[in-house]
């Protein structure tokens, strides 16, 4: 189902907008090469959610999280953005630890755990061959972010998780890349809205001690000291 949502005053809300989808259709034809991905674990994993993964929490939020993409048997299995694998870990911990989660995270969707004042979405919201969306599909599917955005009115804090969400979120917030460039724990202002930087929690990148919890907490706390 396609969700149309009005904008309300966002402090990052595009000019002249007014009317915006924010949830593709689960069938979206868009990226060929996704669909086809798409198609292909339907057939395979028929239980799996297996479609355009929806933002999770409230749109009136003031911390939108913006990740990459859905993992294969992460959020594309359970349809709840960082639900099911391992980045899910570490985020929904540090999450609890500042107040930005209640609950308790037991990785699936009915696990009851609710997000306070955060929202959860992705720069691309069908599962990528090996986690790497191609320039063309990060740029489609921008619109949706876009809308996302553009639909909390009380935005205030957005923390992008690795390079590619940050980009994707300069074009977004019309901010110029020489002007805002990705670094771990960097804070970008555009209007109204702080854009913090971080490393992706990934398996990948807390394995390698590219990221360690301290400091994927340090980001945090700094968002949290913000917000007040
Ligand atoms: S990634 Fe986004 S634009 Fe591309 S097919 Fe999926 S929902 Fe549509």
């Amino acid at each position: 189902m396609t969700t149309i949502s009005r904008i309300e005053n966002s402090p990052a809300a595009p000019a002249g907008a007014a009317l915006l989808t924010t949830q593709p259709d689960r069938n979206c034809p868009l990226c060929p090469r996704l669909a086809d991905f798409r198609a292909q674990a339907r057939a395979r994993e028929p239980g799996w959610f297996n479609s355009p993964v929806p933002s999770f929490g409230d749109p009136d939020a003031r911390l939108l999280i913006v990740g990459l993409a859905p993992g294969l048997q992460g959020a594309n299995r359970t349809g709840r953005p960082f639900t099911g694998d391992y980045a899910g870990d570490l985020l929904y911990a540090t999450l609890l630890e500042y107040g930005f989660a209640r609950g308790v995270y037991q990785a699936r969707p009915d696990d009851g755990l609710t997000l306070v004042d955060c929202r959860i979405s992705n720069a691309v919201r069908c599962v990528p061959p090996q986690n790497k969306p191609l320039p063309i599909e990060i740029n489609t599917c921008r619109q949706y972010l876009a809308a996302t955005i553009a639909t909390m009115p009380a935005l205030r804090a957005i923390v992008a998780l690795g390079r590619i969400a940050h980009d994707s979120m300069l074009k977004v917030l019309s901010l110029r890349a020489a002007a805002a460039p990705f670094t771990h724990g960097a804070v970008h202002q555009a209007g109204a809205v702080k854009l913090y930087d971080s490393y992706h929690c990934s398996r990948y990148n807390t394995n390698t001690r590219v990221l360690t919890p301290e400091m994927f907490r340090g980001v945090f706390a700094k968002v949290k000291a913000d917000l007040g």
